[in-house]
């Protein structure tokens, strides 16, 4: 799960790593309000997934509440765009901070190294611009420091780090106490990134961490609830919240360049699914996880969220009941189709395991007769698509 800045620093607060005052914001009028009661110069800075912010325009100063309002006008529902993400991502919330007079800019991240299988201590003097052209063009402008987990972290890490990197003196007291507090993060939260970049020396002498890349393992947020609940508010993009709004996670519905719709329950089935879709000559349109023990209304829901996509021709959906019952899939189908709200695609429906026989009398009953195997509905599939082309 990758965080946003505001995210990000919410956890570096958790831990002790300073960071500029500011809000967060998702209108231009909260924006001039908190200006106006906080005069002053401030930084307005787009909240997205993507890096390389500044460099695309996502990045504004302004010095009232005025200027503030005008520049969130402008940056909030822009797309922003770089080399890195020629996709773009809209700005659909800001993080309004302190403008810091800038003296140096750094750049130190933890990640772990594959190789060694630890984590992996990164810094450069070089901060403020992409880390990949300094490793390109000015290798030993980085400096490392591989972190023996049995061992962890200790200040003298950071000593050490500071002086290879020739960090500038002002950083040398902060500095340890800094990546102890983000070794301290990365482990806590079970992240596989955290950068600061720029890490920024103020021309008042302190060391604050200016933006913050957080990216945690998944399989560690069962134990972090409360940063868990933060996906489903602040999905990506708009397939995420789609799935969202319908009850599922951020990352069951994904939309793809052919013209079959596919549901299936658990992801690998679904992977398996489309593979059979590809063999058959056909390709998915998009494909959307149920998940286990999906109920008759989930069901409902996922069908209308997947003929909504235009580019769907027809409808294939592949369920192996294991927690998830035959029967509530089928009633779910039929209650789908009944509605004429809903546009009506040719549908394959094959449906094994749990329930299945009471699954397949539903649809039986309602006139559908389904395909036995995968393989033959995903050929049914390709065929009914290519049909009403
Ligand atoms: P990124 O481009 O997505 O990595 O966004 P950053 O948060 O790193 O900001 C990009 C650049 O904007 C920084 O490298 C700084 O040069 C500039 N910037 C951001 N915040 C401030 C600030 O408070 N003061 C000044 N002077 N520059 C800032
Ligand atoms: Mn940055």
């Amino acid at each position: 799960m990758k965080l946003m800045e505001y995210q990000g620093k919410d956890l570096f607060r958790r831990v002790g790593i300073p960071t500029p005052r500011g809000t967060f914001a998702t209108t231009p009028d909260a924006v001039a309000t908190f200006i106006a009661e906080n005069p002053g110069s401030w930084v307005l800075k787009s909240q997205v997934l993507m890096g390389g912010r500044g460099k695309a325009g996502g990045i504004k100063f302004a010095d009232d509440a005025a200027q503030g309002k005008a520049l969130a006008t402008e940056l909030i529902g822009k797309v922003l765009r770089n080399i890195q993400n020629p996709d773009g991502e809209e700005v659909k919330s800001l993080l309004v901070e302190e403008k810091v007079s800038i003296a140096s800019e750094a750049y130190v991240s933890i990640t772990i190294d594959r190789a060694t299988k630890k984590p992996v201590v990164m810094v450069t003097a070089q901060g403020g611009m992409d880390v990949e052209e300094v490793a390109a063009e000015h290798p030993d402008a980085i400096s490392y420091y591989w972190i023996d987990p049995a061992a962890g972290y200790s200040p003298f890490v950071g000593r050490e780090l500071a002086f290879a990197a020739k960090l500038p003196a002002g950083y040398h007291k902060a500095f340890p106490k800094i990546v102890g507090a983000l070794y301290d993060m990365f482990m806590t939260f079970g992240a596989s990134l955290v950068e600061i970049n720029p890490l920024v020396l103020t021309a008042d002498g302190s060391v604050i961490a200016s933006d913050a890349k957080v990216d945690l393992d998944d399989n560690g947020l069962y134990k972090h609830p409360d940063i868990a609940a933060w996906n489903k508010q602040s999905p990506a993009d708009e397939d995420q919240a789609a799935a969202v709004a319908i009850g599922l996670g951020m990352s069951n519905y994904a939309k793809l360049d052919g013209s079959i719709g596919v549901i299936a329950n658990g992801a690998g089935l679904g992977m398996g699914t489309m593979d059979a879709i590809r063999i058959a000559g056909g390709s998915a349109a998009n494909f959307l996880d149920i998940g286990g023990g999906a109920q008759a209304e989930l069901v409902k829901k996922s069908y209308a969220l997947v003929v909504s996509d235009p580019k769907v021709k027809a409808l294939f959906i592949n369920i192996f009941g294991g927690i998830t019952r035959g029967d509530q899939v089928a009633r779910g189908i039929v209650e789908a189709l009944g509605g004429d709200d809903l546009r009506k695609v040719p549908l394959v429906v094959r449906l094994t395991g749990t329930n299945a026989k009471e699954g397949l009398e539903i649809l039986a009953a309602a006139g559908y007769v389904p395909v036995e195997t995968m393989d033959e509905g995903a050929a049914r599939a390709v065929a009914l698509a290519q049909g009403a082309n």
